[in-house]
């Protein structure tokens, strides 16, 4: 099983690598420049090399970017849908210039707009965004928590996207546990969990499912908020933890941490609980 987290680039991306093996990663996650920002630094040839060397020397495997946070590909506003598509294009040559195969995204919020409307504007989206793209990386939609009117906190809602997106080998899903369980999914219980991947399974196919951010809740299911702890020491526990790994289908896939970094644990600290954990199972 592969297990690692999302790590800093702090200073130069490829200083990442480094920090992932720190941490005893197997694989891992980064965001390729500052999420919080409309603006980044276009990457130098030395970084770009020196990030593709360093990965291919290790036995890292896959690395995932995460999407910056502005852009949203549900709004109602034109210029904004537009310059999100942008922005997503942008983002995906970015991970094929680093040879990154996976970018996962939130779907946005579709602010005053209708639901149908915020998941039809996104559909549309990825649909232009893969149109003429050649490279080789796939967007990963990310369920979410709930509360703040964002969409995607319904597996189900995911799915129905996914399986409207005509490239489909360019598309795909990642599981927050954390956002699962604030959202309602009690992953405390192995029918729950079973029902979630048939659920994934009849409508797009368990292959689509390939990422789980594997982060526990502060919050009490279906609280709606999205606030990660350190696994086994929030709502999710210990006991929704075994029930996660007891789950031969999801041992297949990567799990990545975004716990937080405290004096309780830090994130090798996390990695190690896991793994811990898988052999207590
Ligand atoms: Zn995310
Ligand atoms: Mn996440
Ligand atoms: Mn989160």
């Amino acid at each position: 099983m592969r297990i690692g987290a999302h790590v800093s680039i702090a200073g130069s991306i490829e200083l990442s690598i480094k920090r992932a093996m720190a941490i005893g990663c197997d694989t891992f996650q980064i965001f390729t420049r500052n999420p919080r920002s409309w603006t980044s630094k276009d990457l130098t040839e030395e970084v770009i090399v020196k990030f593709r060397n360093s990965v291919s020397e290790s036995n890292l495997w896959p690395i995932y970017a995460h999407m910056p946070y502005l852009p949203n590909i549900a709004s109602p506003d034109t210029e904004m849908w537009k310059k999100s598509i942008l922005h997503l294009k942008k983002e995906l040559e970015r991970c094929d210039t680093l040879k990154i195969p996976y970018i996962i995204t939130h779907l946005g919020s579709p602010k005053g707009s209708k639901k149908e409307k915020g998941i039809s504007n996104i559909i549309k989206a990825l649909n232009k965004v893969f149109k003429n793209y050649k490279g080789k990386c796939v967007i990963l939609l990310e369920n979410t928590a709930g509360k703040d009117g964002s969409l995607g906190s319904s597996i189900k809602d995911i799915c129905n996207i996914i399986s409207r997106i005509k490239k489909q080998e360019k598309i795909g899903f990642c599981l927050d546990t954390c956002h699962a369980f604030a959202s309602g999914y009690d992953l405390r219980k192995s029918e729950i969990i079973t029902e979630i991947l048939n659920g994934i399974d009849e409508c797009i196919g368990l292959n689509k499912l390939l990422s789980i951010h594997s982060n526990d809740s502060k919050f009490d299911l279906g609280s709606g908020r999205d606030r990660h702890e350190h696994i086994g020491l929030g709502c999710i526990g210990e006991i929704g933890f075994k029930a996660l790994l007891r789950e031969k289908k999801l041992r297949k896939v990567p799990f990545i941490c975004e716990t937080p970094v405290d004096e309780r644990r830090d994130d090798k600290g996390n990695l190690e609980y896991l793994r811990q954990l898988l052999k207590k199972i």
